[in-house]
């Protein structure tokens, strides 16, 4: 399955130790007090083992998170601190060393209960994906729900259950049932049962970032991009600089442009294969030709997914945010940010109430996140 399904906080870390200081907390005390000066020594497990990678399927730690815990723990029982994280994220013999963000330590088994509740409820699950169609950063090169959804089982309201689990790839018998309730909202019936086509995970992923001067240059590049990286090519994203610069403000030194100089576009291109040298080869092909015909001025082939990841989590700690997820075609999708400036400023609450008119998204589906940030949440914004 490319996408996740199911998808967590990593807080088991923290939970574990506060079971062991609770049973033995003189042993806790020595254990802190022993590992929080050398444990920098011990080098990160993730470089030890470089092969293994954090699924991305998990979710990153954001400030809601904390500001969550906080309000369910006594501020002293919600560790963040870089120094005192340190002796939990090594292990007592000090083979192992994580980057946990943060330790929780609940004093009740009812505190307890509640840390894994909330990671549960931000983690979503199969039945969620298909009622809503979901589609997400590959659907450019996996397709969408529609397609991938095999079979569905799913109990009607006066609880009869449809059982449409084919697995088979091509079903020709009778009416597509399942395609009603891709997408349903739940408003049909119940998901029950899914049946899916899952890709297998390539073998050789090749990541790019290039800058641009306008949107007409980030169709130019998606044109030479099917035209030449084609059945390799698995995401192409984009964004501009007002949601690189929130990035930038919100998460500091580690997202810096990491080109030679600041453009009003951005693109990521990704290409998933099952030869890293040809991959590699056809990827830099592809940002030669895109130089040499003038369409980008800069671009570095480097995993920075994050940049554009992290682009959701920034808007939202702009302040008030109101989100939009729009389709349009191509040609018009940046277009609707431009309008959507033009009108806030017309009616004088762009710098004022409206801080930023933010576009990014899937250039591949025509799928725009229009993101507008506001020092509040205000219907003068709205109407
Ligand atoms: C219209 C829409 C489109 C979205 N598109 C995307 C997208 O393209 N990419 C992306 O990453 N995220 C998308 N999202 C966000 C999406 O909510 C989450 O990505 C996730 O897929 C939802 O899973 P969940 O388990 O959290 O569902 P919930 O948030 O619990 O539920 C979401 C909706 O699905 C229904 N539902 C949940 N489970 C079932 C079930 N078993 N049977 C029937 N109905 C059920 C609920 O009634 C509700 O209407 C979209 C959300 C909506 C509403």
């Amino acid at each position: 399955m490319y996408r996740s399904v199911r998808a967590s906080l990593r807080l088991s870390g923290g939970m574990f130790h506060r079971r062991a200081s609770a049973a033995r907390p003189m042993l806790a005390a020595y254990g802190r007090g022993y590992t929080s000066d050398s444990s920098r020594t011990v080098a990160y497990t993730k470089d030890k083992y470089p092969g293994i990678e954090r699924s991305t399927a998990l979710n990153q730690l954001s400030s809601e998170d904390i500001t969550f815990f906080k309000s369910i723990l006594p501020p002293t029982s919600v560790i963040t601190d870089e120094d005192d994280l340190s002796s939990y994220n090594v292990d007592w013999m000090r083979k192992y060393r994580g980057q946990s963000a943060v330790v929780l330590l609940p004093k009740t088994t009812e505190q307890v209960a509640k840390a894994p509740a909330y990671c549960n409820e931000r983690s979503c699950h199969i039945g969620g994906n298909v009622a809503t169609n979901a589609g997400g950063l590959r659907l450019l090169r996996y397709g969408s729900l529609h397609g991938t959804v095999l079979g569905l089982e799913t109990v009607l309201p006066d609880g009869t259950v449809l059982d449409n689990m084919s697995t088979l790839r091509k079903d020709n018998t009778g009416y597509d049932l399942k395609q009603l309730f891709i997408g349903s909202e739940g408003t049909l019936g119940i998901i029950t049962g899914v049946s899916m086509l899952t890709p297998k995970r390539a073998k050789s992923t090749n990541v790019a970032l290039v800058g641009l001067e306008s949107f007409e240059k980030v169709q130019e590049t998606f044109h030479m991009a099917k035209d030449m990286l084609s059945e390799i090519l698995s995401a192409f994203e984009f964004w501009d600089h007002k949601a690189a610069g929130l990035v930038r403000a919100h998460h500091g030194v580690g997202h810096k442009d990491p080109l030679t100089s600041q453009y009003p576009f951005y693109v990521l291109v990704e290409t998933q294969g099952s030869d890293s040298e040809h991959d590699m080869a056809k990827l830099n092909g592809f940002l030669e030709k895109l130089l040499e015909s003038s369409i980008v001025d800069d671009g570095v082939i480097k995993s920075l997914w994050s940049l554009r990841e992290l682009i959701p989590e920034a808007c939202s700690k702009a302040g008030a945010v109101y989100k939009y997820d729009v389709s349009i075609p191509v040609p018009k999708l940046y277009t609707l940010v431009e309008d959507m400036r033009e009108r806030l400023a017309a009616v004088g609450l762009l710098g004022q109430q409206v801080e930023e008119v933010i576009g990014y998204g899937h250039v591949g589906d025509g799928n725009l996140h229009l993101n507008i940030t506001a020092t509040s949440y205000d219907s003068k914004v709205i109407y």
